[in-house]
C-alpha cells in the first residue's frame, strides 16, 4: 500500500485526522484484504479508496504448503506482471512466524551456485513491494486462519538486498513504524553477500537491524569463483566492515555458509573459515549458519550429513558458535536455496531461482 497516496486521497475528501491511522491499523496490523472489510468508515469512501489507492501492489499468483504445515511459499505477481517469490515459515515451535522477502526481480551478483544469479537483474522492488510482502502474508494468515504472529522478516528471498538500497531502506521505514507494520528492529535481518558500502550504511543508520553476511567461503580465490563480487570487496574488506559493525552496534552478526559438496566443505576451508572468525574481535558475537545446499539446476552437489556435521564440529572445537540450519518447506521447493519463481498461468519451462 501506499501511505502517502491513501493519505493525500483522505486529505481531498477532508476525512477527520483519525481515519489514516485508522486505515493503517487495518491494513498494516490487522491484515484487511479489501476496503470492505473496515466497516468502521464510511461505505461510500470504501468504495472511492477501492478504485483510487490499491491496498496491495502484489497478488498471490500460487500457494504451496508444505506438508507439515511450517512453510508456505507464495509466487506473487508485481503490477507490471513479472513474479517474485515469498516464504512464510514456522522456525521454532510457538506462535511466531517469520518471513524471508525478496528485494529484486533477479539478482546481479551472479553467484555461481544460484540461478537467481544465472538470470541476471530484471529490477530491484519498490519499497511499497518489499512492504507489501509482509502484507501480503498478514492477510494471508488471517483469511487462513494460520494460528500465531507474523514477527519476524529476513530479506534472503530473491536479489541482494544492499544491491537495492534505497527501497530496502525505504521499506525498513513501512516495517519499523508503530503506524504501519510495527516491528522491532532487532525481529529484521539482512543478509547480504558482502556489498560493503551498502554494509556500512546499513550498520550507520540500522544499528539495531540484524546483519547476516553470505560467506561461503573464507579466501579470496574460491570466494571470488563462487561470489564474483568478492573481486570488488575481498575478505580482509569484509573483516573490516564486521570489526566496524560489532564495536558500532555490539550485536550479534550471523555468517551464512551454504555446504557445496568437495568445493568448500573439506578441512582446509573449514579451517580457513575458522581463522576469519578468530581475526575478528569478539569472536563471540559471531555466528555460523552452515546451510547444506539444496539441489537447484546448477552443477554442485548437496554434501553428506556427515560432511556437515565433520565441518561442524571442526568450528564448535575451536569455540566457534555454530549451527546447521534446519530446512523447511523442502517439500514444496520452499528450502533455503530452492525458492522458484515459476509463474503458474505460463506455459512449464520460465522459471527463476534464488538465493544467498
Ligand atoms: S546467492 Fe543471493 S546475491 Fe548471489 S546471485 Fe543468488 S540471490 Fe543474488
Amino acid at each position: 500500500m501506499d501511505a502517502a497516496k491513501l493519505a493525500e486521497a483522505l486529505l481531498k475528501r477532508e476525512q477527520p485526522k483519525y481515519r489514516l491511522k485508522q486505515i493503517l491499523k487495518a491494513v498494516y496490523q490487522d491484515g484487511i484484504s479489501t476496503y470492505d472489510k473496515i466497516t468502521a468508515i464510511p461505505a461510500a469512501l470504501r468504495a472511492q479508496l477501492t478504485s483510487e489507492v490499491p491496498l496491495l501492489s502484489v497478488r498471490a499468483s500460487k500457494v504451496k504448503v508444505s506438508s507439515d504445515g511450517r512453510a508456505h511459499k507464495a509466487a506473487l505477481k508485481l503490477r507490471d506482471k513479472m513474479l517474485i517469490e515469498s516464504v512464510l515459515l514456522k522456525t521454532k515451535p510457538g506462535e511466531t512466524w517469520t518471513t524471508c522477502i525478496s528485494s529484486q526481480v533477479g539478482c546481479a551478483m551472479g553467484c555461481n551456485f544460484c540461478a537467481t544469479g544465472l538470470m541476471g537483474l530484471k529490477r530491484n522492488l519498490t519499497a511499497e513491494e518489499i512492504a507489501d510482502q509482509i502484507v501480503f502474508w498478514r492477510q494471508y494468515m488471517r483469511e487462513n486462519k494460520v494460528k500465531g504472529r507474523l514477527s519476524n522478516v529476513v530479506y534472503m528471498g530473491m536479489g541482494e538486498p544492499l544491491h537495492a538500497m534505497e527501497s530496502v531502506l525505504g521499506s525498513l521505514r513501512v516495517l519499523l513504524d508503530p503506524e504501519r507494520l510495527g516491528l522491532a528492529a532487532r525481529h529484521i535481518s539482512i543478509s547480504t553477500v558482502g556489498i560493503v558500502p551498502g554494509m556500512e550504511r546499513l550498520i550507520d543508520e540500522y544499528p539495531q537491524v540484524n546483519l547476516a553476511l553470505s560467506l561461503h567461503a573464507a579466501e579470496d580465490k574460491l570466494r571470488s569463483q563462487l561470489v564474483p563480487v568478492n573481486q570488488a570487496y575481498p575478505v580482509r574488506e569484509l573483516m573490516r566492515v564486521l570489526q566496524y559493525a560489532i564495536k558500532k552496534t555490539g550485536r550479534k552478526i550471523f555468517i551464512e555458509y551454504v555446504l557445496l559438496s568437495g568445493e568448500n566443505d573439506r578441512v582446509e576451508h573449514a579451517r580457513a573459515l575458522a581463522k576469519f572468525v578468530r581475526k575478528v574481535d569478539r569472536q563471540d558475537l559471531l555466528h555460523v549458519n552452515l546451510i547444506v545446499w539444496n539441489p537447484t539446476d546448477t552443477r554442485h552437489q548437496t554434501p553428506s550429513r556427515e560432511a556437515a556435521e565433520r565441518f561442524r564440529d571442526f568450528l564448535k572445537m575451536r569455540g566457534i558458535g555454530v549451527t546447521i540450519r534446519k530446512n523447511l518447506g523442502t517439500d514444496i521447493d520452499g528450502a533455503c536455496g530452492q525458492l522458484i519463481t515459476e509463474d503458474p498461468e505460463l506455459p512449464k519451462g520460465k522459471k527463476s531461482r534464488k538465493k544467498h
